[in-house]
């Protein structure tokens, strides 16, 4: 008997969710595909499946509140332009070669990123008037790496062929090779960012960070919402604003309505700690609310003013944050609240990133270039020496002679490709030309010989 009830329960729970699938008539989005996931559930999640990763989690939100409140202690200047190196894995399978984004369309997304954490986005225009004094960049600038964990030139884009079909948020398994995935760049050296078949119609999801950063810290993303030109058939989400959602989760930012089930901050439901995106829960139950599980979501593009039960008068929610799950062509701002947490993420957990020099090109190969551009003759000489710079774009060098004690005897700023340097009132013997573009330095021995 039991069993015969638990099978009608599994039976209409099975039919509650399939009609709740069917519902998601939500006006404008594309109706299968949900932005991202409840990020207090994921969380806790991660912290079941990862004991030890509580710890590192607190250490990080200790810090990043110190941080701001140290910012609004030393009313610190926002000038500082932070740039943060991005590696892409994408994962494809060749049943569908469609999942094997080119580099192109990849460069659409960094390009889309730049715009949108530098208030660069062209439909800044769309920020409602009330919302516009809170509006403002992140100073980030993005690149794709150009040198690999070893040393070696990179597009910044992994392809790796999978055979696996779909990917999920629950195992993680798009960082996993022996789940079909790819592992992680050390990610105090880039954003990792996986782009796969992510199933569930899920577009996105991300891990908030931890002190240390764990070696899954970044985003996945559903092949079909990268950047905002080629291959994009959700009308949707063809902006690459699912990706610019998902790096604000990187940065410590959550949901500005607080996956609280449509609750309001004060009144039993959390909130985004975020004090200039209006408290939000939407409980509206209308065509912008998806469904019960939407968990206070609001959907599609509504009109603006939109209020709800939260904020209950105009200038309502702010569903033009990129925090929302709000169409791309809704979303258009981000707030000074929001750039203090990400700043303090920034001066914290993230320090090691945005110092990472991943967005140059390998030192070796410049550094060769450099070196075997650069030719010293005659060599023995009886005194008088040519130092011809060969190299296309170098100006401004330095050559400086040292002797065997490391003495400077002749130091020479440079424009000129052939520079004669005359050791003719020097002894007999071995010298040292040290040369310097401003970013290399190369040594070079010499002999005099008379
Ligand atoms: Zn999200």
């Amino acid at each position: 008997m039991r069993r015969i009830y638990f099978l009608l329960l599994l039976l209409i729970s099975n039919l509650v969710f399939a009609q709740n699938t069917a519902n998601k008539n939500f006006a404008g989005s594309s109706p299968d595909f949900t932005r991202c996931v409840n990020m207090q559930e994921y969380e806790l999640l991660l912290e079941k499946q990862d004991p030890t990763r509580k710890a590192r989690r607190d250490s990080a939100v200790k810090v990043i509140n110190e941080k701001i409140e140290q910012q609004k202690q030393d009313h610190k200047a926002e000038a500082t332009q932070y740039t943060i190196p991005i590696v892409f894995h994408v994962l494809w399978n060749s049943a569908t070669p469609a999942e094997k984004i080119s580099l192109a369309q990849i460069k659409t997304q960094v390009k889309v990123l730049n715009q949108d954490y530098n208030r660069l986005n062209t439909d800044t225009v769309k920020t409602p008037a009330p919302f516009q004094p809170v509006a403002t960049s992140f100073h980030i600038t993005f690149c794709l790496a150009q040198t690999d964990p070893n040393g070696n030139a990179t597009t910044g884009v992994v392809y790796k062929q999978t055979t696996a079909t779909a990917f999920s948020y629950t195992n993680n398994s798009a960082k996993y090779p022996f789940q079909g995935g790819d592992t992680i760049w050390d990610p105090n050296k880039y954003l990792n960012i996986w782009v796969c078949n992510l199933g569930g119609g899920l577009l996105g999801y991300s891990e908030l960070p931890t002190m240390p950063l764990d070696n899954t810290y970044g985003s996945v993303i559903f092949y079909e919402a990268i950047g905002d030109s080629g291959y994009l058939p959700l009308a949707a989400y063809n902006l690459g604003r699912t990706v610019s959602h998902e790096v604000g989760h990187l940065l410590n930012l959550h949901h500005p309505w607080g996956d609280d089930g449509g609750l309001c901050p004060g009144s039993g439901g959390t909130d985004d700690g975020v004090a200039d995106t209006p408290p939000e829960g939407n409980g509206n139950n209308d065509s912008y609310t998806y469904n019960a599980s939407s968990n206070g979501a609001t959907f599609g593009c509504p009109p603006f003013p939109y209020t709800d039960n939260c904020s209950t008068t105009s200038p309502g929610i702010m569903f033009e944050n990129f925090m929302e799950y709000t169409d791309d062509n809704c979303m258009n701002i981000f707030t000074k609240g929001q750039y203090a947490i990400a700043q303090a993420v920034m001066s914290g957990p993230l320090l090691n990133l945005v110092a990472s020099t991943t967005c140059n090109p390998p030192n070796g190969i410049e550094e060769y270039l450099f070196s075997s551009s650069i030719s010293i003759y005659p060599n023995p000489s009886s005194g008088k020496f040519i130092v011809s710079l060969n190299q296309e774009n170098s100006t401004h060098n330095t050559i400086e002679v040292l002797n065997l004690l490391g003495q400077t005897i002749v130091k020479l700023n440079t424009d000129k490709q052939n520079n004669t340097i005359d050791l003719s009132g020097e002894q007999n013997g071995l010298y040292f030309f040290k040369i310097t573009n401003g970013t290399y330095s190369i040594v070079k021995k010499i002999m005099v010989l008379r």
